[in-house]
């Protein structure tokens, strides 16, 4: 696509939330990033979070959801899988930015002697710290513009120097290559029958007194904004009734672009940033997905096992993957979500049956991790698709030493340091290690598939790199033992043999990955393995009807 030829340097295009959290602000960035790459220009997306934590790898999932990783190895929040599913791009370290990230940074430089004779302070050191964050991807040359998403919620006192760097960030690269997109939510009182204002203008005021002006309200709403409602959000909220742009409850998030496209939201931030507005977005590809989406032919039923279904964003990329995969098929992919703590001997039969596929997902420790195996092993005997991931792989090696080769107490040694058969084991590069942050085996690694291999058969190539994020792997001591018993390792990493995929050729597919496939799943590009594995609970449903 040509690009826009009025482009100079990089504009950058703030996204704040208020009123309420979870209004979705990922999605209205990651839909607008998707309008203006439409129209040529190459757009990234940036998440500010104002937490402590140096990156979300050390938090709980029931906290904060699933902890996204890039190719380049960064631990970070779950909206940079948005960002990467609806763009089809590849984010990075510099795409996710903490609180603590900029601290320890600060304090490094403090320390060095960067700041001698000077005293330290939120300003101008911190929020210089974080402009320079900012700045990172606009002067990597690579974006015409940038879309910074701050985290939290205005008002919030953690979030307070975040807004202040943007603040002086317009001052310093001048009003037309900046803008803020506050994102708001518009009650709906159901006694009153009406839609309210009032805590949109109270979010705005927040805003300004701490020196911002949104430049353009985004309202989430169930029900449509009439011209009367934008009128007053313009008249009290500094904006033009233009510039309110209404985003009512969709169906999926994948309806949010044409729903943005069609309120006209791409449009307003060009106009504002002086840029061009002469390419118009078509959403072609898109729209073929959702068509796809929308119409499906068939619907299979997959069992998640893991032990954060309470919180279904623990398991955000897989449940994207699984769309994208099921959509490919014309399928629709029915999630049944089984907490790995809640089966016996007795009820495993039962909560699994009528599945056509079951998948075991990643984790870390002790909990629920016989249900685990004892799913494996159902899927197994019962020759029902069975895909693991990460942990899931991992007990699926288990499983079978186990119950196959008949090393009765196999196990790995994240479970039982003291294992007779230490199947699983640390591996070898994460002896030495003791802190718990950012030291994982991490990022993209390459592999090597066998030909003759489902996931040959998926991938249709021989070597492939996919993102990882465990500290155990398959000892290599059993490889013989197992292989002789028929569990094949189809996939190695060419340098180190490190295991990461087994297979068992005598099942319809069992597939077992130690990497995440789910991280590189994307509307336009769906995953192979996910796409294949859909293929294969489909046959499975239909030979079992
Ligand atoms: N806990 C396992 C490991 O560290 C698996 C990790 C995962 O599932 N992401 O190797």
């Amino acid at each position: 696509m040509a690009k826009p030829s009025n482009m100079k340097k990089t504009k950058y295009i703030f996204v704040t939330g208020g009123v309420s959290s979870s209004l979705g602000k990922g999605i209205i960035a990651a839909s607008l990033a998707k309008l203006l790459q439409e129209r040529g220009y190459s757009v990234t997306i940036q998440k500010l979070d104002p937490y402590i934590n140096i990156d979300p790898g050390t938090l709980n999932p029931y906290e904060h959801g699933e902890c996204f990783v890039t190719e380049d190895g960064a631990e970070t929040d779950l909206d940079l899988g948005h960002y990467e599913r609806f763009l089809n791009i590849k984010t990075s370290q510099a795409n996710n930015v903490t609180t603590g990230k900029i601290y320890q940074s600060v304090i490094e430089k403090e320390r060095r002697g960067e700041f001698l004779g000077k005293t330290v302070q939120v300003i101008p050191h911190i929020t210089n710290e974080i402009k320079d964050r900012i700045k990172i991807l606009g002067n990597t040359g690579e974006y015409d513009i940038v879309i910074t998403e701050i985290g939290g919620t205005v008002g919030d006192i953690e979030s307070l120097p975040y807004i202040e760097a943007v603040r002086q960030l317009k001052w310093e690269l001048g009003a037309s290559n900046i803008i803020v997109i506050h994102l708001t939510l518009i009650p709906y009182l159901a006694a009153a029958k009406e839609l309210k204002t009032k805590p949109t203008q109270h979010s705005v005021k927040l805003l300004m007194e701490s020196g911002l002006s949104p430049n353009i309200l985004v309202c989430r709403t169930e029900y449509p904004l009439n011209d009367s409602i934008k009128e007053k959000l313009a008249l009290f909220c500094n904006v033009q009734k233009e510039d309110v742009i209404e985003s009512i409850d969709a169906k999926t998030i994948y309806e949010v672009p044409n729903l943005m496209l069609k309120e006209g939201l791409d449009k307003v931030v060009l106009e504002k940033l002086q840029l061009s507005t002469e390419v118009q977005p078509t959403l072609n590809e898109w729209n073929i997905f959702l068509n796809k989406l929308n119409n499906p032919k068939n619907t299979v039923e997959i069992g998640l096992i893991g032990k954060y279904v309470e919180l279904q964003d623990a398991y955000k990329s897989i449940v994207e993957a699984f769309i994208h995969a099921g959509t490919k098929n014309d399928i629709k992919v029915i999630i049944k979500w089984i907490h790995s703590e809640s089966f016996t001997t007795k009820n495993i039969q039962q909560k699994l049956k009528g599945l056509n596929g079951i998948l075991v997902a990643p984790g870390f420790g002790e909990r629920g991790i016989e249900g685990k195996i004892s799913a494996i092993q159902y899927a197994r005997e019962n020759k029902i698709p069975f895909l693991g991931i990460c942990l899931g792989m991992q007990m699926a090696v288990i499983e079978f030493a186990r119950n196959v080769v008949g090393l009765k107490d196999a196990f790995s040694t994240e479970m039982d340091a003291s294992t007779k058969h230490p199947v699983i084991d640390l591996m070898e590069s994460q002896k030495e290690i003791t802190d718990k942050g950012g030291t994982m085996r991490l990022g993209a690694w390459k592999c090597l598939l066998k030909k003759d291999s489902k996931s040959y058969q998926a991938y249709q190539t021989e070597i492939i790199s996919e993102r990882h994020r465990h500290r155990y792997e398959f000892n290599n001591d059993y490889l013989e033992q197992i292989t002789d018993a028929g569990m094949i390792a189809t996939g190695v990493n060419p340098e180190t043999n490190l295991v990461e995929i087994i297979e068992i050729p005598s099942h319809p597919w069992f597939v077992g990955v130690q990497y995440h496939p789910e991280y590189k799943s994307t509307v336009l590009n769906p995953h192979p393995l996910f796409v294949d594995f859909v293929k294969a609970a489909l046959k499975y449903q239909l030979n079992h009807e």
